[in-house]
């Protein structure tokens, strides 16, 4: 991706249709097993040493029995100092087993969290723009902030104290078992809070996928309000703003309130399941006794067990919840890599016919670009346009083009004409919704993006400097390129103040470090377009923003970037035309005029209308 193709093209009001998908159960299922096997061990050491403490933990209650039964035996204090001695050594190995299985557990939860980490942000970087532009920043930044955080603490705690408290509580009922299996049966009392449960899981998942996209639809309403303050302001729309906020809030309290509610039930009914056991065994180990049956040493040890039982199952049963919660965060972390496949798929699904036999895409044949009966329309996603309503109109309707190499292609018209859409579609941004937009042959959007820069690169009046060293914001364009191809490209670009850094390469940019003015971030893009070296470049407004001193600076950068290369300017200033080789004229979304400056004068038709007021 390359900052270029970062654009202010959303407004504040723009909804948020083609939300990030959401990974379904079984997807999650198999990525948790994933990344469980990628640290197999770790995990299968932490179940060990768990399973080892639990078993050192079930020796005390019984060893207790034993001094009860002694003692009502008549045994002396060597016998029950002994016992006693053996119930400290349990106890001590019992702690430093699961102090050691805790260790291993948080380290094998810190590990795994890295990898979930460095995943999204690798799946987030590969995202096309027109999925980021379309799903909102608000909705990628919540799970890779919120939602990858819940899965952290449940990788880091959940896991481990779960891991922990089940083989507790498992070799805490095979005790009872072991000791009296009529006992035993009123150790299963526990499970009494199973429907509880049961009846607490089978909504919790889908409530706290709801509250997760609840918060991730406030936090994207926030951003775009921010982020479009002034527009905001410019067209007095603060009053609907802020009811879509109240809107937002609103969604958020009632989502929260029933994940409240669930729990306010699911809490209170497993605490009377704890209960049960232990008096169900007091009740028939009493009856039991009284009859001569079974000794009392055996009745307290399994009330022991039982009432120990309680600690385990509340530490699963608090952690359930937040791996309830964590598991929806990661269907949702895990939504991304969906929303890369679907671009793909729709990507895919827009190659010519008749289809390649392979899904991989096929190589550009050479660097002629060819626009076919396109149409566009926003918000009708790839391929999308049968089966979206009729309101969304297109605002590309059937534009056949064809650029040749090495060309200077300039794009006019008024206002709204559809020569940003056609840019956007040229540069793989979006693909069409009928037609095809292709490189050589191949769909433009078809292509990785790895592949696709080094055919085509969108260069617009946004210049974004990512937070990192310079040499970070350069190899963006071109992972492996060496410090000598860096510095090549900064000079190309006449960016010589880039030498004078205190650390060259290294000198960290943004807040904390340099920060680069507008005309030193726009010829830092314009370095990443040289790095990238693609062999056609389009320009959107590239230097409207700037001041006329900086477009100055910018333009000599460009003429450095453009030389033998494919151009196609959308022109906002008619001189460009004037100086292009082909000149296309684009009216209400369709391509009405396409030949050379002289000869649409000549022609006197729309582009002589421009040329002569432009030139008035
Ligand atoms: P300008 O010269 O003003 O930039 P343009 O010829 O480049 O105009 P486009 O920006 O391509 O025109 O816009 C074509 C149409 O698409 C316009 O009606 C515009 O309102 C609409 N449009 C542009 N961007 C979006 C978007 N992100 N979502 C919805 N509609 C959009």
């Amino acid at each position: 991706m390359t900052a270029t193709a970062i654009r202010p093209g959303r407004s504040a009001d723009a909804p948020s249709d083609g939300a990030l998908p959401v990974a379904g159960p079984a997807t999650t299922r198999r990525a948790a097993g994933r990344l469980i096997r990628r640290d197999g061990r770790a995990f299968a050491l932490m179940l060990a040493l768990n399973a080892l403490a639990a078993a050192a933990g079930v020796a005390g209650p019984w060893l207790l029995g034993r001094i009860v039964d002694t003692v009502r035996a008549g045994g002396g204090v060597r016998a029950v100092d002994r016992l006693a001695l053996v119930i400290l050594v349990c106890g001590l190995a019992q702690l430093l087993l699961a102090r050691y299985a805790r260790y291993v557990g948080h380290r094998f939860g810190e590990r795994t969290v890295a990898r979930v980490r460095e995943q999204y942000v690798e799946r987030a970087l590969a995202l096309p723009a027109a999925v980021v532009e379309r799903a909102g920043t608000g909705d990628l930044t919540a799970r890779g902030t919120s939602d990858v955080a819940s899965v952290a603490r449940s990788l880091r705690d959940a896991v481990p104290e779960v891991c922990v408290a089940t083989a507790q509580a498992l070799f805490l009922l095979g005790a009872v078992v072991v000791l009296d299996p009529r006992l035993g049966l009123c150790g299963l009392l526990v499970f009494s809070g199973v429907f509880a449960v049961r009846w607490y899981l089978r909504r919790a998942h889908g409530a706290y996928l709801a509250e997760g996209a609840a918060t991730s639809a406030l936090a994207e309403l926030l951003a775009a309000t921010a982020e479009g303050a002034r527009t905001v302001e410019a067209l007095g729309l603060q009053e609907s703003r802020a009811a879509a906020g109240e809107r937002a809030v609103e969604r958020c309290r009632r989502t929260r309130t029933r994940t409240l509610f669930l729990r306010s039930v699911l809490l209170p009914a497993v605490d009377v399941a704890y209960v049960l056991p232990v008096a169900g065994v007091l009740l028939a180990g009493g009856a039991l006794h009284g009859r001569g049956g079974i000794s009392l040493g055996v009745v307290i040890a399994a009330a022991l067990y039982l009432r120990q039982l309680s600690d385990p199952l509340a530490t699963v049963l608090f952690w359930a919840e937040q791996l309830q919660s964590s598991g929806a965060a990661f269907a949702r972390v895990e939504g991304l890599g969906e929303a890369r496949r679907t671009a793909e798929t729709a990507a895919v699904a827009h190659l010519p016919h008749p289809a390649p036999e392979s899904a991989a895409p096929a190589l550009p044949a050479d660097d002629r670009i060819e626009v076919t009966g396109v149409h566009y329309a926003y918000g009708a996603g790839a391929g999308g346009g049968s089966r979206e309503p009729a309101a969304r109109r297109d605002v590309l309707r059937g534009v056949d083009l064809t650029v040749r190499p090495g060309e200077r292609l300039a794009v006019v018209g008024p206002s709204g004409a559809g020569k940003s859409t056609l840019g956007r579609l040229l540069a793989g941004i979006d693909a069409p919704r009928s037609g095809s937009v292709t490189v050589g042959r191949v769909p433009v959007t078809a292509l990785d993006p790895a592949a696709l820069r080094r055919q085509v690169v969108l260069v617009t009046q946004e210049h974004h400097v990512f937070l990192g060293t310079l040499r970070d914001n350069l190899q963006i364009a071109a992972p492996g390129a060496g410090d000598a191809a860096l510095c090549a490209a900064l000079a190309a670009v006449g960016a010589e103040w880039a030498a004078e850094l205190p650390a060259g390469l290294d000198t960290e940019l943004g807040d904390g470090g340099h920060r680069p003015d507008g005309s030193q971030s726009q010829q830092l893009a314009l370095a990443r377009v040289v790095l990238a070296d693609p062999h056609t470049v389009i320009l959107d407004e590239a230097t409207a923003l700037l001041d006329p001193r900086t477009a100055r600076h910018t333009e000599r950068a460009l003429a450095a970037v453009l030389t033998d290369r494919t151009v196609i300017a959308i022109a906002h200033r008619l001189h460009t035309a004037h100086d292009a080789d082909r000149v296309a004229v684009m009216e209400e979304g369709r391509l009405t005029e396409l030949g050379t400056h002289d000869a649409l004068v000549a022609a006197d038709g729309a582009y002589a209308a421009l040329w002569r007021s432009w030139h008035s």
